[in-house]
């Protein structure tokens, strides 16, 4: 019996995670959370022992005794849970990107002390988890990560100026969150998906590509140093990654369809335009910088999200404030997680005061 603490049980990934638990008699549910939602129904609904709403996460962990966790919060406020499952060596199954972004080398730090399994819950890095699985890392050229550009793929900057949050919020293949889909609009997510597979990996910035695949069919591949490479395919289902992660290593049976090939399935590539997009490129310079930068990038773009969804913040504002939010602090490293507590609550300051500047009158 593997006990399981869903993190973020109200979610998207949360509720999809808990449809997938109750169907399996080996999986066993422990502990759910959520930021405010009351979660009376849903504890009653699968028995669960330990449930919290809001404050802090690792008293949660503590009580309930895991021995797989599913973070599946948003944003940056997964970190202390990330931090506290890889520390005592409890299998990790990653959805929260921002903890592992924001505070990468910690999470490292903590992972290789602890030892446990770190399983990634998003769909592309789960298929490169996949095709890196028992193969040399010196056979690997590098790896390349698909998106679907979103619900603005195509469009120039002049056509994104005004952009509403109900069309970001519109996404073609995949059904998520609205932070994820914002991000998925802007391609912030797949600069934060950049960072997030470099510290997976252990892959140099240089050897992590970006390609458009509009279907959302392919979710990565490998590229191998003799010419080949390999691709995961499946149609865009998220149960897909969170079964593979939360049965880990048995890969069970799923309620997802097999694809349809001979039905006329067709895959077409492109690069990202990462001029109308710039929140991509940024991303990979935050990476490269180092220290706080992906910390910072991260927690103005939360800031710059939520102001756009409330309509206080033009779209393309989101990437303004995140690109001036860098541009004014030193990013040095942060030797723990209260340094990093800090480096964030400071960014989200300061990202705060230039969104203000930026903010949509009507
Ligand atoms: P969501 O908004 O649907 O759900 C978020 C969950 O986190 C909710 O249960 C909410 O109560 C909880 N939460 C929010 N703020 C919190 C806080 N301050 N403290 C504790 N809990 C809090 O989000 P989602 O789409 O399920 O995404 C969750 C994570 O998974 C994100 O990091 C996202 O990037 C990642 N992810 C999601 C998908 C997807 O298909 N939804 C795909 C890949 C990765
Ligand atoms: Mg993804």
């Amino acid at each position: 019996m593997k006990r399981i603490a869903v993190l973020g049980a109200t979610g998207s990934i949360g509720r999809q995670a808990l449809e997938l638990v109750a169907a399996r008699p080996e999986l066993q549910l422990c502990a759910l959370s959520s930021g405010s939602q009351p979660l009376d129904e849903l504890r009653e609904l699968y028995g669960v022992p330990h449930t919290q709403v809001g404050g802090d996460l690792t008293t949660l962990l503590e009580r309930a005794q895991p021995d797989l966790v599913l973070n599946a919060v948003v944003g940056f406020a997964g970190i202390g849970a990330t931090l506290w499952t890889l520390e005592r060596g409890i299998d990790l199954a990653l959805a929260n990107k921002e903890s592992l972004v924001a505070g990468g080398e910690l999470a490292l730090a903590a992972w290789g002390r602890g030892g446990g399994r770190l399983l990634p819950v998003d769909s592309e890095h789960s298929a490169v988890f996949q095709l890196l699985e028992g193969r040399g890392r010196e056979t690997v050229d590098s790896v390349v990560l698909t998106a679907s550009g979103g619900p603005f793929r195509g469009w120039s900057s002049a056509e994104l100026e005004d952009v509403t949050a109900e069309q970001a919020l519109r996404h073609p293949t995949w059904s998520m969150g609205p932070k994820i889909t914002v991000d998925s609009a802007t391609l912030a997510n797949k600069g934060l998906e950049l960072l997030e597979a470099h510290f997976l990996f252990g892959l140099a910035f240089e050897r992590l590509e970006v390609v458009i695949q509009p279907t959302s069919v392919v979710h990565a591949l490998v590229r191998l140093r003799d010419g080949a490479v390999l691709a995961h395919l499946g149609y865009p289902d998220m149960r897909v990654p969170i079964a593979f992660a939360l049965t880990y290593p048995q890969r069970e049976a799923t309620p997802v369809a097999q694809l349809d090939l001979a039905g006329g399935l067709v895959l077409e590539f492109s690069a990202p335009d990462e001029e109308a997009f710039p929140l991509l490129a940024l991303a990979r310079r935050a990476g490269l910088g180092g220290g706080t930068l992906p910390c910072v990038l991260n927690a103005a773009n939360e800031v710059g999200v939520e102001r756009f969804l409330a309509g206080a913040l033009p779209f393309l504002g989101i990437a303004e404030v995140v690109e001036a939010t860098l541009g004014q602090v030193d990013g040095a490293a942060a030797r723990d997680l209260g340094e990093l507590l800090e480096a964030d609550a400071a960014a989200r300051e300061l990202a705060g005061r230039l969104a203000r500047r930026l903010t949509v009158r009507v």
